[in-house]
Formats: C-alpha cells, structure tokens, sequence
C-alpha cells in the first residue's frame, strides 16, 4: 500500500482524509507515497504554533543556538538515511542529495554558532544613541525585537531539506515557531527529517509543526505579527502577494522567486587559462548539478564574440563527458528531473529557446542514459543553445528550471550590465576575470540587478565554490523577477522575523536599555 504523508500540526501526526496526490520516484516514475490536507485544520495549526511555539522568545540567542545545534546533530545521525530518501524520492546523486542534505545541517550550525556568539541577550539593537535635541539627554535608539506570531515557511520542490532547514534555522534564532511546508512533489524528505527532529526533543514544544500538501486556507490565518517566507515560481509569488493576509492584515511576506542568472566570461580571459577552465566548470557544474534545478543555477552565458567559438567547443565538451542516468550508481553525474510536469515544462522551454537560439548540444530528450529502463523516469540530458542576438526576448524571460543554459556574445563590457539586466532582476551574477578594471567596471554593473555577484578568475580558481553554492553568511535573494527578498546573510537574515522600533527618551534610560545587546555589524 501507497505510504500516505501526514502533516505535524498541534504537536500531532494528523492525517489527511481524501484528495491525495501522489508522489513518485523521479528515476522510475513508480509512485511512492501520497499527500492530503484535506480536513487539517490550519487555523488550529496557527494557534497551537503561535501559543505554544512562544516559549522560543523567552530563550536567549545562546539558548536557541543550543536547539539549533541540537538540531543539526539529530538530523546528522539520520545522515545515510536522509541522503538515500533523497536519492529515491528526489532523483539526486549522492552529490546532490550532500548538497540538499549537508546544507540543510550546514545552515543549522551555522546559526547555531552565531546564536552562542550572540549570548544571553534576546533581541537587538541598531547603532548607536542620537541626539535628538540641543540637549543630550533626549536621544533617540533603534531595536529589533521578535515578531510574536509565526513563520509560515512555504518551499520550491528542488531543495526539500536544505530549503527547510535554511529558513528554519533563521526564524528560530530570532525567536519565532515555525510552520513549514514543503512543495508536495519532493516532500517526503521533509517529512522525515520533521520526524527525526519531532523524536529529538531538540525544539522547544511547539517549535516546529509541518503542512504535508496543499496550503489549503492557511493562509487566511496569519497577520501582522506573522511572518510568510516563499521560496518558488512567480506565479505562485503574485498569488501570495495579492493575498489579503498581505494586502489586508500586514503579514510580512518575503518572496524568493525564478532568476535568470548570468555569467560573463571576461574580454581578458583566454581559452588556454585557468580562468577559462574556471569558467567553463562553474557553467557545467551549475547546469549539471541537482539536474539544473537551482535557482542559483546560470541558464545565460554571455561571451565576447571573439570567444563564442571557443566557449561553445569547451561546454560542448564537458558537458558531453556529464554521465547522466539513474542518480543511485556512483558512476553518473546527473539524475532525473524531479517530476513529470517539472519535465514537460523544461522541455516546452527549450521548445521556446529553439525560436532564438540553435542546440550546440543537446535537443530536449533522453540521451544516452546509464543504469534506466526502458522509458522509465523524468530523464533529459544537457542542453546548451546559442544565439546570436543577445537581446533575444526569450533567452531572458523564460526560466528554463533544468539542464539548459544558452550562450550569447556580447560587444564590450558596457554593455553588459545592461545585457545581463534585460533579465529583470536575478539572484546571483558572475564576472571571470583577472584584470582588477574589468572585475571592477562589470561587478558594479551587475550589482544593481543582482543579489550577490561572483568574481571568478585564477586567484581565487582553487578556492571558489561557485556562483551557484549558498552560503549561510552571504545574502541570498535579488531583486525584480528574483522576488526582491532576502534571506541568509549572517545575523541580517533574522531582520526578517524582527521589528525595528525607534525608541526615545532620556539617554542613561536608553543606554542601559541597550547596554547588554549585541549589533548586527558587531555580530
Ligand atoms: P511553485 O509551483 O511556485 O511551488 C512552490 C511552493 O508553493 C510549493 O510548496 C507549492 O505547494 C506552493 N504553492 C503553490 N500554490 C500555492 C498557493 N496558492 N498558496 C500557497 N502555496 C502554494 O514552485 P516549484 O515548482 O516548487 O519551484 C520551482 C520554482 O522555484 C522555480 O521557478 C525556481 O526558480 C524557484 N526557486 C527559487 C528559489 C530562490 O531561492 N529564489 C529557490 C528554489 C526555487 P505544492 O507543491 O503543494 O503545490
């Protein structure tokens, strides 16, 4: 019989009751599990997280950052088990489901560590006292104080473990419960690492309750002091948007959405350098890795003219060595996409790509594929186009979410920015150089349309994790199409979950306010 998927809400495992949907191993196609929430009650789940999840506020940092910690070691010790649900219900290679997997404990640490830096305090204060009259004794203080209501954690099919734990993590730290809900397709992972750290004690009652399925009415029970994190589509993030919880009630929403992420191959840079081969293994791996399906990944590749040849024989290249097949064999690279629909909708847009750019490798099937059955899976080998018009419409607009990327040439590096913001807004950039005035001219011409720019070029070659790795310490989201959100990025990400009040008054009062608090910058 189908496993059935249950949400942990009130502090229980509730069951579904009709309307499941199934969920499959993407390798197979053969369905392994179902998921309802069809008679949940979330309202309930709202209450019960706000009420008893409150006792997370009355903790301090060093106290949260212990749970976390705590945390991070249950779900550690569930590891091999973790790595190979990841495998059978997500299609990854033991590489991939590392990255999901490992970056999911990874961010838990992390926070954790910070949370013991941040010590005994609860909240936090914002600069220094300011003179707010001729007198000095009337000043003026910021704080950020925990939200008092719940993180309702909404996320993309692609990182079912990572995308829990990174938003969780945050959201703990700063005091609030969490709800999350991971996207149905990929959520059995999520359910058991729910599992693991349900068993542990290591949250606070009342910390963590999980939404296994459709969002259902949710929504209609948050507010001011409630937090909305989504990471997915933007079609989905228009929908949240216009929500009245948002539009009505003020439930702060943050929104990590589809990017188009550039990577720029310097003028300078020759076939023959590190920075090339550099550049060439951040395109392939980003494309190759978890099938495509991060947004991080780069999907435009912009070279100067001169170099297009030699870019397209390198990728064409390496890209061909990538063994794609079933994602459990230690000699492939590249798995399944995640699902059925998630592979149509790559093929449909390589379909589109073809009306601006020509495959240098690759036309949107199967492939040669290592270890399959048959027809079986959601299988589809790279696929790398070029055109020659680098302001075609569709090479910018349309999120290819798989093994697809396109190369374009570009003039000079004044145009790039403009180029690379034709994509309106994305979530990472990168510029491959070794002349201090490009890197310069171009990142700074990236900025303003990225969330995070990478300067690749052959001092940093060994060391480099790619534009496509997130790190807890650095921001991640962008701007336009990217959502505008930002998460991560050390002690700012919990900014999200906190609010700024400006105090005033005498200033001895404010100073001893204040006096035992940490800064972010101090942090
Ligand atoms: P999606 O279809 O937008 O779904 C994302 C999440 O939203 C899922 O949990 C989904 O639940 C839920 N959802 C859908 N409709 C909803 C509604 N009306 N109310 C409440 N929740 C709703 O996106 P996806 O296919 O999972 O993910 C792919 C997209 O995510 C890509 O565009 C990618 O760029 C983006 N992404 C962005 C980031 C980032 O950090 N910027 C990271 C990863 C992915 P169900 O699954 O139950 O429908």
């Amino acid at each position: 019989m189908t496993k059935q998927l249950k949400s942990y809400v009130g502090g229980q495992w509730v069951a579904g009751n009709g309307g499941w949907r199934p969920l499959h191993n993407p390798t197979t196609g053969a369905q392994i599990a179902e998921a309802s929430t069809a008679g949940v009650d979330m309202g309930a789940a709202v209450r019960y997280a706000r009420e008893h999840g409150a006792g997370l506020r009355s903790l301090s940092f060093a106290e949260r950052g212990a749970c976390l910690a705590a945390a991070a070691k249950a779900l550690h010790a569930f590891r091999d088990e973790l790595l190979a649900l990841s495998t059978e219900s997500g299609g990854n290679t033991r590489g991939d489901a590392k990255f999901d997997v490992d970056g999911a404990t990874g961010t838990l640490q992390y926070y954790a560590k910070l949370g013991e830096r941040l010590g005994e305090a609860t909240c936090f204060r914002d600069g220094e006292p300011l003179q707010l009259a001729r007198s000095p004794r009337f000043a003026g203080q910021h704080v950020w104080t925990p939200l008092q209501g719940v993180a309702v954690h909404i996320n993309a099919f692609n990182f079912p473990a990572w995308g829990f734990a990174e938003k969780a993590a945050v959201a703990w730290l700063a005091g609030l419960p969490v709800i999350t809900k991971p996207a149905t397709s990929t959520a059995v992972l999520t359910v058991r690492m729910v599992e693991i750290l349900a068993e542990s004690g290591a949250l606070p009652t009342g910390s963590l309750s999980l939404i296994t399925g459709g969002a259902g009415d949710l929504l209609d029970h948050l507010g001011y002091q409630d937090v909305l994190a989504f990471t997915g589509g933007s079609n989905t993030a228009l929908t949240l948007r216009q929500h009245p919880a948002v539009l009505e009630r003020g439930c702060r929403l943050n929104v990590e959405a589809d990017s188009l992420n550039a990577a720029v191959l310097g003028p300078d840079v020759d076939p023959d350098s590190d920075t090339f081969e550099l550049f060439v293994g951040d395109v392939v791996r980003d494309m190759t890795q978890k099938a495509g399906q991060k947004c991080t990944a780069i999907r435009r590749v912009f070279v100067p003219a001169k170099r297009m040849a030699a870019a397209r024989e390198a990728l064409v290249e390496a890209l061909g060595a990538i063994r794609v097949g079933d994602p459990a064999l230690k000699e492939v690279r590249m798995g399944p996409l995640a699902s059925a629909s998630q592979l149509a909708d790559v093929r449909e847009g390589v379909a589109r790509l073809q009306k601006v750019a020509t495959p240098a490798l690759g036309d949107g099937g199967r492939g040669e594929l290592v270890g399959v059955n048959g027809d079986e899976g959601y299988f589809m080998s790279p696929v790398l186009l070029v055109a020659e018009d680098p302001r075609a419409a569709i090479a910018h607009d349309r999120e290819v979410f798989g093994p697809v990327a396109t190369l374009l040439p570009y003039k000079d590096t004044a145009e790039v920015g403009e180029l690379v913001g034709l994509g309106q807004g994305g979530l990472v950039a990168s510029i491959y150089t070794d002349k201090p005035a490009v890197a310069t001219e171009v990142a700074l011409a990236l900025a303003p349309h990225s969330g995070r720019v990478n300067i690749g070029g052959e001092k940093v070659a060994e060391h480099s994790l790619g534009p496509g790795a997130v790190l807890p310490m650095l921001l991640h989201g962008g701007p336009g199409r990217a959502g505008g959100g930002e998460e991560l990025g050390g002690p700012r990400g919990l900014q999200l979950y906190l609010q700024r009040t400006a105090l005033q008054g005498y200033k001895p009062i404010l100073e001893k306010l204040v006096a035992d608090l940490p800064s972010f910058e101090a942090s």
